[in-house]
């Protein structure tokens, strides 16, 4: 990682109408960025917004308001040769692998559709000596490649579709729950890919997961959402040791430990989330978390708590350090 800001995200605000006078904030006022080389994990409960603010930072969906810059350009000014280049540096990754392939392609269709359409291959020796490097690099081999997707395993399916991805030499790739579809035994497999090919490729992530175990051992910073904003964020470490918000208390507390004697104790202090995460629309006044936090005040209700930074970057929007 170095401190070349890649993606620099002001003030991100994506609403859907869905209905007269109701808005959904998916995301809204989300800020950060992200370094080369960086991998930033985004966490929280499904409708918190984080894969709607994945897709909007690579322009798949437009944006209502605030700016997501790519290399410092705008994604969703771009147009033409920029745009073309845009899509080929920033790839996505999707949750469900059995989804996200084609099943009438071969694997080593799927790997070449990039290469074709980013004329990266001069001929068809160069086509499929790039494909059997790819599958390499991600665990597959050369016999796989006249295969059909529903031959392979969930995470043999994963693997092939970071290989389509990796095939376009991308700089940057928004990995939504790339692992959350898939058996825990196989889960581990694939977070260590991703990591060896970030080191000898480079590339930069965000890495989006419903809960915080997933993201510990990939992430060098964690941004936690909660309901379309974000309510935290720091480094990897000093979120797992030092975590303020109580919603990020309230998630960790909640990632089960393997040695029974540790669980119990845990168990008497454990955090719980009470009720359901509301509904993103329309949300009332003041901090989103209130309805399911033990420490709510006056204050919570009437104004919207904003991200502070408490020191060394580590940022917080809670009341409870406003003083
Ligand atoms: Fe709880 Fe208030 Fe902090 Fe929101 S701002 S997390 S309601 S203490």
């Amino acid at each position: 990682m170095n401190n070349h800001v890649i993606l620099d995200v002001q003030n991100l605000k994506k609403y859907f109408q869905v209905g007269k006078n109701l808005t959904l904030k998916a995301v809204d006022d989300v800020s950060f960025q992200l370094h080369e080389g960086e991998t930033l994990g985004l966490v929280g409960e499904s409708g918190c917004g984080k894969t709607t603010c994945g897709r909007t930072c690579l322009g798949l969906y437009s944006r209502t308001d605030g700016k997501v810059l790519y290399k410092g350009q705008d994604v969703h000014l771009m147009k033409g040769a920029e745009k073309f280049a845009f899509k080929k540096e920033a790839q996505m990754i999707f949750q469900d692998p059995y989804a996200s392939l084609n099943p009438r392609m071969t694997v080593s269709d799927i790997v070449a559709e990039g290469i074709d359409i980013h004329k990266l291959a001069a001929n068809k020796k160069e086509r499929d000596e790039k494909i059997f490097h790819y599958l390499n690099l991600v665990g597959l081999n050369k016999e796989h490649a006249n295969r059909f997707v529903h031959e392979f395993s969930g995470g043999q399916r994963q693997r092939i579709g970071i290989a389509r991805a990796l095939a376009v030499e991308p700089k940057f790739m928004v990995l939504d729950e790339p692992i959350s579809a898939l058996d825990v035994s196989i889960q581990a497999q694939i977070v260590n890919l991703l990591i060896k090919l970030q080191k000898e490729m480079g590339l930069t992530y965000l890495f989006v997961a419903h809960d915080l175990s997933m993201v510990k051992h990939i992430s060098d910073r964690v941004a936690v959402m909660y309901l379309g904003s974000m309510v935290e964020i720091t480094t990897s470490e000093e979120l797992y040791e030092n975590p303020l918000h109580p919603y990020t208390k309230a998630l960790l507390s909640a990632i089960p430990i393997p040695d029974p004697d540790v669980e119990l104790q845990r168990e008497q202090t454990r955090i719980k989330l009470e009720g359901d995460v509301p509904s993103p629309i329309n949300p009332a006044p003041g901090c989103r978390f209130k309805g399911r936090c033990k420490y709510a005040k006056a204050i919570c209700s009437e104004q919207t708590p904003q991200l502070k930074d408490m020191g060394n970057g580590h940022c917080v929007a809670c009341h409870l350090y406003n003083q």
